[in-house]
């Protein structure tokens, strides 16, 4: 029974090595690591089959290096994954005298129970190093969970270790694989293994998800949302949000001559830039995006219109008064904007964004530069080329 066992932990261990390499292939580095480290461990469960054709202590020695090599990849595949300070030098450290003390156990002393806790602890303490330093940056609870598994497998590895150096210091090093201790510890091995590495391959799965998920609802050229992640947004925060939200839209003026004149890649400079102006709209829980071409959308929970017509020329008149000489371009570019607010009778945001939208077609059509708005109390704000218009168009005043 138990030399039956000893042979399912290595086929457990690489089969979730070889699903941590597939998963890597993802684009997931820390995946990599793990898949590196359980094909490791593997083949350092493996090791007693060397025991026919080379001596024990050279067996012993191997598989020490083995198991070495997968907790420092293991610790590896932590700090990646939570993108933790690595420390490779402590734990590379902390592999490297270890190394040296079984090396010495095995040769010089012929101690098995010292190969062991030397081994067995070095293994712990590469895990606490990369815990310790993982420590604050877990996202979500399959990332505690993770930590969880991590602290288990420290946990059990130190508590076996100690249990054995304590109770069992007669063995032999031959006698070491029919021994009960070894029975005892590829059990816990073997939990410790699935759980860490069910818990990891989760955690990576969603870290790929995410990724996937946020490139889809990101504009590439500029990082701001794309359509597909602005509807997202508002499907998912615009109704907590409460119903009171103002819009602006934005188009660049002229965009097609900056094109013409300058050449694309220095139209895609000036896209970059306004949506960098975008960006720095402070208003909380805003979500900015890039609707396509130069036309970009801002949607502004708890915004009363007044705020946003505010927001909206600072954004202008920033735009209008940037020296863009670094991206190539020796003239002012400026864009046209229509703000709107949430109305009584409007079922989604896609009304206001209507509406928006109008006001910034006749911001285009009276000249340009401009932010148009759609109510009276607006002519409040002092901003210049600031225009007053209601829904049927008609201008109530013009400064
Ligand atoms: P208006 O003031 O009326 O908005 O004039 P415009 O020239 O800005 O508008 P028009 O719709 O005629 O032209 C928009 C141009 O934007 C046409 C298209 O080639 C260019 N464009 C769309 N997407 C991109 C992009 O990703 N990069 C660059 N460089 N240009 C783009
Ligand atoms: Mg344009
Ligand atoms: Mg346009």
């Amino acid at each position: 029974m138990s030399e039956n066992f000893a042979f399912l932990l290595p086929v457990v261990l690489t089969l979730f090595g070889v699903a941590f390499l597939v998963v890597g292939r993802f684009g997931n580095r820390a995946a990599l690591f793990w898949g590196a480290g359980y094909l490791c461990a593997g083949l350092g469960f493996l090791a007693p089959l060397l025991e026919v054709i080379v001596p024990v202590p050279v067996v012993a020695m191997v598989a020490d290096a083995a198991f070495l090599i997968a907790f420092l990849l293991y610790s590896h595949g932590l700090v990646t994954h939570f993108d933790a300070p690595r420390l490779v030098g402590l734990r590379l450290m902390i592999a490297g005298i270890a190394y040296t003390g079984t090396t010495y156990a095995v040769l010089i002393a012929g101690s098995l129970r010292y190969e062991l806790f030397i081994n067995d602890i070095a293994c712990s303490l590469m895990m606490l190093v990369a815990t310790l330093s993982s420590w604050r940056r877990p996202r979500n609870w399959v990332d505690r969970s993770l930590l969880g598994a991590v602290i288990f497998v420290m946990l059990e590895t130190t508590v076996r270790t100690i249990v054995f150096f304590i109770m069992a210091g007669t063995l032999a090093m031959g006698e070491f694989i029919g021994s009960s201790y070894a029975y005892i510890m590829q059990i816990t091995s073997t939990i410790g293994a699935l759980v860490m590495a069910l818990t990891a391959l989760s955690s990576v799965a969603l870290r790929i998800v995410e990724r996937h998920r946020k490139a889809a609802e990101e504009d590439p050229l500029t990082g701001l949302l794309n359509r597909r992640g602005f509807d997202q947004f508002i499907r998912e925060r615009g109704r907590v949000a409460g119903k009171e939200a103002a819009v602006i839209v934005a188009d660049i003026d002229w965009f097609k001559s900056v094109n013409d004149h300058y050449g694309h890649a220095a139209g895609d400079d000036v896209i970059r830039e306004v949506a960098a102006l975008l960006r720095t709209l402070s208003w909380p829980e805003a979500a900015v995006a890039r609707f396509g071409g130069e036309e970009f959308i801002a949607y502004l929970p708890n915004c009363r219109l007044q705020d946003a017509h505010t927001l909206a020329n600072t954004v202008r008149l920033a735009l209008s008064e940037r020296d863009l000489r670094s991206i190539g371009i020796d003239r002012a570019i400026t864009a046209s904007f229509g703000v709107a607010v949430s109305a009584a009778g409007d079922h989604t945001i896609h009304d206001a964004i209507s509406r928006a939208d109008r006001l910034l077609y006749l911001a285009k059509s009276s000249g340009r530069n401009r932010v148009i708005s759609n109510a009276a109390e607006v002519s409040a704000v002092s901003a210049p080329k600031l225009f007053v218009v209601k829904d049927d168009g008609e201008v109530l005043s013009r400064r």
